[in-house]
């Protein structure tokens, strides 16, 4: 089966592993995302993953709001690590190698970012989950993604949400939204649609890496996205 991408940079957010659960990482729900991502990784594409923290912490949610930023942001950061060591052995239970890199030191538990070595993993056909962000406070997964996908050369980021793409209203308070199949960069910019956090937006941009926004609970999505089919909403220079 041709692949329309041989290297991708797929950001979960911390939420995408909750399942129904009000915190933390369901099993169920955990396993049914690496499957599809095993699904796209034995078609011989490279798969980095950034994932989020959301589900366990996050430095500026109402948890963290009397405490100094710097420190709850570390917080998230290590939330995140825990959701990458889960992401890892849910790889290996179904037989996929998967290595973990983290932005900050945690030599015991994981090894730390180095990007040839990341390069080399997806050479090899290793899934490469990034943890701990970008390593600093102040920073979202999100950008964690861009610069990841960015450093790696990546052909797309793939920003995994619950619904299937970026809408021009609300589907869920508006019947009337209707699904971008793509759009510019400048195009979302003018119409103030909301792809990524800014920042991540704006690396993206300058970097000329587009993005597709993609449902991650819809079975066969991100398969569909590989293979060039109608998908989620594409973000392109
Ligand atoms: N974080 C950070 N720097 C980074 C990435 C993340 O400080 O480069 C912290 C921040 O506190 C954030 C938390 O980690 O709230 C979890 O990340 P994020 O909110 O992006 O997770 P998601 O929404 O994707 O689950």
């Amino acid at each position: 089966m041709a692949v329309k991408y041989q290297r991708i940079l797929l950001k979960l957010s911390g939420e995408s592993l909750m399942g129904n659960d009000p915190f933390g990482i369901n099993r169920e729900t955990i396993m049914r995302i690496v499957s599809q991502v095993k699904e796209i990784a034995d078609l011989g594409v490279q798969v980095g993953i950034v994932v989020g923290g959301g589900n366990i912490f996050r430095g500026v949610s109402g948890q963290a709001q009397s405490m100094d930023r710097a420190t709850a942001d570390y917080m998230g950061m290590m939330a995140t690590v825990m959701n990458a060591l889960a992401l890892k052995d849910a790889f290996e239970s179904l037989g996929t190698k998967a290595r973990v890199q983290s932005a900050l030191s945690m030599q015991q538990i994981a090894e730390t970012y180095a990007r040839p070595k990341a390069i080399q993993y997806l050479e090899e056909g290793k899934v490469v989950i990034f943890a701990a962000g970008t390593g600093n406070p102040f920073f979202t997964t999100d950008t964690a993604a861009a610069l990841r996908g960015a450093e790696m050369n990546c052909d797309i980021m793939m920003k995994a949400t619950n619904v299937d793409g970026v809408y021009s209203a609300d589907p869920k308070t508006d019947p009337s939204a209707t699904r971008y199949q793509s759009l510019t960069f400048d195009e979302a910019l003018i119409k103030n649609l909301k792809v990524m956090d800014a920042t991540a937006f704006a690396l993206c941009r300058e970097r000329r890496l587009n993005i597709v926004v993609f449902d991650i609970h819809k079975t066969g999505a991100l398969k569909n996205v590989i293979l060039g089919a109608d998908e989620g909403t594409l973000v392109h220079n």
